[in-house]
């Protein structure tokens, strides 16, 4: 009987990276991918690339869909066995955990959405940020993100990261000279959301981009508020994209999946993470995603259009307060978000007067959008940051990453921007009629729903 001991090592660079293995050869040549090999559309437009990148005919029935490849295992040949021995199990068939033509289909279609060379998918957002990040970083690592990052990353950052002997310092993503105080001799990555949630801060990727290069530093972006064509944030020098596909991407709130993209050689080293903490999607949600992946650029469209004019209505409106929509000259980064956005989305946040009592009540009158956390679906859907996603936090926390009362978070869907500005209009019509007369006793806060 053998005994392993399993240890880590604080001297070496890349300790927890398999030694003497391919996956520590960075040098070694690689190719874009693992693709099947289809008709490569990746220089076409993007709507182009949403309906066909990926996608091949079926070879012995001519099916035009994807065929869902609903198998755990293939079997194994010359090439596959080699490939095993040769290092480049990436690029063939073994398992479906490692690999499987339904994840190989839609990972080329969002590597060509991203003008990434490649992407794996994963089981959900947080899978593939988990991955993703813990690919970039060795024991001891330090990591620099922002303060106002998407709850289950900062549980990632805040619970998960000292077992494993990494720290994380969150810095407003506004002050970049705060971000680069905070880069100590250990940092090793720069982690940061694109578009914030709620506030819709848009952060400055180019100037992030360039304090990565200075310091050495590997910059990953959550980019599920900006997915293509509003943003590709590869272009703009960051080395690794993630997004939560169970929004925007998939855009029909009928599942949950994660993709992280980027360059192979980095890829290649997030992949060992996904056969390591499992996180790989089933074929069936992966034909879901590429399914809903091919209205991606049209449906864009239709969120900016519909979000568009209601947060117009709603700048206009005496209930309401204030509008936060990148698009509109009003947000404070208007111009960032100009010089960084192809185009609007559907999510815009907003103050109605009243506090967090009218903003219930306003919730309670509304007809169309359902009230549900998440966002990027069809459908427009609508909650209040103080009873759901920051629900922890004391109000004076809230307040300091701008979260006022009566904060409401929408995510526009494409309904018609008619439907949705007469909705709105009867359910503040209502709340301004009720709020003022509003007795005291009654002011208990509900937190169902
Ligand atoms: C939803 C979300 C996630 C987590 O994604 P899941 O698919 O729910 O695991 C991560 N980041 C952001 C910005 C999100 O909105």
């Amino acid at each position: 009987m053998t005994t392993t001991e399993i240890r880590g090592d604080h001297s070496s660079k890349a300790p927890n990276r398999t030694q003497d293995s391919w996956l520590d050869t960075l040098e070694r040549k690689r190719q874009a991918g693992p693709f099947m090999g289809a008709d490569h559309v990746n220089s076409l437009g993007l709507s182009t690339c949403a309906v066909h990148a990926g996608t091949h005919d079926d070879p012995r029935t001519g099916a035009v869909g994807t065929p869902i490849y609903q198998t755990s295992t293939f079997v194994l040949n010359d090439d596959q066995y080699e490939s095993v021995e040769g290092g480049f199990a990436r690029d063939r068939f073994i398992y479906s955990r490692y690999g499987n033509p339904s994840q190989w289909a839609v990972q080329e279609k969002l590597a060509a959405l991203e003008g990434a060379e490649s992407a794996i998918v994963f089981s959900s957002g947080m899978a593939a940020i988990t991955a993703g990040v813990l690919a970039m970083v060795d024991k001891g690592a330090h990591v620099v993100a922002a303060s106002d990052l998407y709850g289950g990353t900062y549980n990632l950052f805040n619970q998960e990261f000292p077992s494993f002997g990494m720290s994380a310092t969150l810095v407003d993503s506004y002050d970049l000279d705060a971000i680069e105080e905070a880069i100590q001799p250990n940092t090793q990555a720069l982690y940061f959301e694109a578009i914030t949630n709620p506030v819709l801060k848009v952060v400055n990727i180019p100037a992030l981009v360039e304090i990565a290069k200075r310091h050495n530093l590997r910059l990953i972006v959550d980019s599920t508020f900006a997915p293509p064509p509003v943003m590709r944030p590869l272009e703009l020098g960051v080395d690794l994209v993630i997004h939560s596909a169970s929004k925007y991407l998939n855009g029909h709130s009928d599942l949950i999946a994660g993709v992280v993209a980027g360059p192979r050689k980095l890829v290649d080293t997030v992949w060992p993470r996904l056969l390591n903490f499992g996180g790989s999607l089933d074929p069936h949600a992966c034909f879901l995603l590429e399914r809903g992946l091919k209205t991606l650029p049209i449906r864009m469209r239709a969120h900016e259009e519909s979000a568009t004019a209601l947060a117009k209505f709603l700048e206009s409106h005496p209930m309401v307060e204030k509008v936060l929509y990148p698009m509109l000259p009003s947000h404070p980064d208007h111009a960032l978000a100009k010089s960084l956005m192809k185009m609007g989305t559907g999510n815009v946040t907003f103050f109605v007067k009243g506090g967090d009592m009218a903003a219930l009540a306003l919730l309670d009158h509304l007809n169309l959008p359902k009230q549900a956390t998440s966002l990027g679906g069809v459908e427009s859907l609508i909650s209040l940051p103080f009873n759901s996603s920051q629900a922890t936090m004391t109000s004076k926390q809230r307040a300091e990453i701008g979260i006022d009362p009566g904060c409401v978070r929408l995510s526009v869907g494409i309904e018609d921007a008619a439907d949705l500005i007469q909705d709105f209009d009867q359910a503040l019509k209502r709340i301004s009629r009720e709020i003022p007369t509003q007795p005291a006793e009654n002011k208990e806060i509900s937190h169902a729903k």
